[in-house]
């Protein structure tokens, strides 16, 4: 470890943040975060127990009254204040997301980019929460409708993106006159550490903001769950656990948003302009080393330009450098963990002895570090799992089509709904797709779809509302209607 980065890791708050302190937890217990490129240890932070995450949720609820009545103004600008924070520590921010999650720093940074600006948009969609007055239709009276911070939130996030997913949430609960209790994966605490010391310096009020990190997700969880004094809990993570939380959030009627799983379809047709094809297949699939929920899982490709897809991807490919993100022209980091690799490792070979061709890559890399290489398998079976299931990881399966037709059926032959990928110069053809794919985002000829001002989500067992845009901040406002008589 560099020098710079051990001053960096050191700086990293390591405590819970619960009502305006760094806590340790009751128990006084820690836990280890390390880096997927070397194994190696950088960092312990505090594990929070049942206790400390009641403490938390206490916090969030005496804050609540006081957010809640602040002016959208006031919410708005310590927002845009974190904004201009962020931009600010970039460069801290974006190495410390290579240091305990392991993608290149040069798409750490385009993280921080679009992260951040989850805190600008939300804070000026802070100063749109408006109602409506009108009257009835018979004029009988006058319908008054407003607009009402939903109440304390509990925000839990994942690891593959440490930043974003906490932004998306945070900023869009603040801007509506929310609390929070943020729960980032144990996996990459630190990120979300030092962004809420950044929410703090931007002045953000003490209890406004609680963050706990644990091992003990489910306990932890069950008992914020449970409580009565809790209004939302908004996730992003695998479709599993989405559904096992959801359960629990029926305890108490709580709103919810959920973003799970994905297992997006990438359509590739004989009309399409190649060029632009190949350049989002490889954005769709090895962005964050194929770790998205909205990376690429199956190309569908015309018969008649599979063969030059093919080719042309296996090119780009081979041009991928694999190493620690922090090095210099790295473009394929380590995966998360050696459970990663193994799971990727056993969806390849799946696909091989069903029939698939390794066109590049294909076997995990001895450690240290969790290393799976860039892989490009050719003609992969119908039947095999790589076609099911999240590859989360940088393995492009290719799969050929005869019509139309075809395409759209395999695309939706899925429980998964969040992105698909169409690449086609028809605009008929385009229109079609957009009315037939049973996914909440397309990407048509794009292979990058996320963007602060536009509604991420999923439909089917990929998830419940959405994030992102004006209907971003509806998830935390509830809607109040009053009757009164026609003046
Ligand atoms: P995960 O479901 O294992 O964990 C997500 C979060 O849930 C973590 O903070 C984890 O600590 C917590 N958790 C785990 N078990 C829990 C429990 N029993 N109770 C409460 N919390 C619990 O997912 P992951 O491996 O961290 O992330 C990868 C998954 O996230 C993939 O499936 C990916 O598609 C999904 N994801 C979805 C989106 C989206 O917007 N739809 C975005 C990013 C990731």
């Amino acid at each position: 470890m560099s020098s710079s980065e051990a001053e960096l890791l050191a700086e990293v708050p390591e405590g819970l943040l619960i009502a305006g302190a760094w806590r340790p937890a009751n128990s006084g217990a820690r836990f280890a975060v390390h880096d997927p490129a070397t194994g190696a240890r950088i960092k312990q932070v505090v594990d929070a127990d049942v206790a400390d995450g009641r403490a938390a949720l206490d916090a969030a609820c005496d804050a609540f009254p006081g957010w809640a009545a602040t002016a959208p103004r006031a919410r708005a600008e310590i927002l845009r204040r974190a904004f201009e924070l962020v931009r600010e520590r970039a460069e801290d921010l974006a190495l410390l997301m290579t240091l305990e999650m392991g993608k290149p720093l040069a798409e750490a940074r385009g993280e921080v980019t679009y992260g951040g600006e989850f805190l600008r948009w939300f804070g000026e969609e802070a100063a749109r929460i408006t109602g409506r007055y009108g009257s009835t239709p018979e004029n009988s009276g006058r319908m008054i409708i407003t607009r009402h911070p939903v109440g304390p939130c509990y925000l839990i996030t994942p690891w593959n993106f440490p930043l974003a997913m906490a932004t998306r949430k945070i900023a869009p609960a603040l801007a509506a006159g929310c609390t929070v209790v943020l729960k980032p994966s144990e996996l990459t605490p630190l990120t979300t550490l030092l962004l809420a010391q950044i929410l703090r310096d931007a002045g953000l009020p003490d209890g406004v903001l609680n963050v706990v990190t644990t091992t003990s997700a489910g306990p932890v969880s069950t008992a914020i769950l449970t409580d009565p004094r809790l209004r939302k809990l908004s996730f992003t993570g695998s479709t599993p656990v989405g559904k096992l939380l959801l359960a629990q959030a029926a305890g108490n009627v709580l709103r919810t948003s959920m973003e799970l799983g994905g297992n997006a379809p990438f359509l590739v047709f004989a009309d399409a302009d190649l060029d632009r094809a190949v350049d989002g297949a490889i954005a769709a699939k090895f962005r964050n080393i194929g770790q998205a929920c909205t990376a690429a899982n199956r190309f569908l490709v015309h018969r008649d330009v599979v063969e030059e897809f093919t080719r042309r991807v296996t090119d780009r490919v081979r041009t991928f450098t694999m190493g620690r993100g922090t090095e210099d022209g790295v473009t394929i980091g380590p995966l998360i963990d050696d459970r990663a690799v193994r799971k990727a490792d056993d969806l390849v070979g799946d696909a091989v002895t069903r029939g698939a061709t390794v066109l590049i890559g294909g076997n995990a890399v001895e450690g240290p570090g969790s290393f799976f290489p860039a892989t490009v398998l050719g003609n992969v079976p119908a039947d095999s799992r790589i076609l099911r299931e999240e590859i989360f990881g940088p393995v492009l399966a290719i799969v050929p089509f005869d019509t139309e037709d075809q395409a759209v059926h395999l695309a939706n032959a899925t429980e998964y709904g969040l992105v698909s990928y169409v690449y086609t110069e028809n605009l008929t053809r385009a229109q079609r797709l957009i009315e037939r794919l049973e996914t909440g985002m397309t990407g048509l000829n794009v292979g990058v779809v996320s963007n602060a001002a536009a509604p991420f989500g999923g439909w089917k067992q990929s998830g419940l509302g959405r994030e992102g845009g004006p209907e971003g901040i509806e998830e935390y406002l509830h809607t109040k209607y009053t009757m009164t008589p026609d003046p």
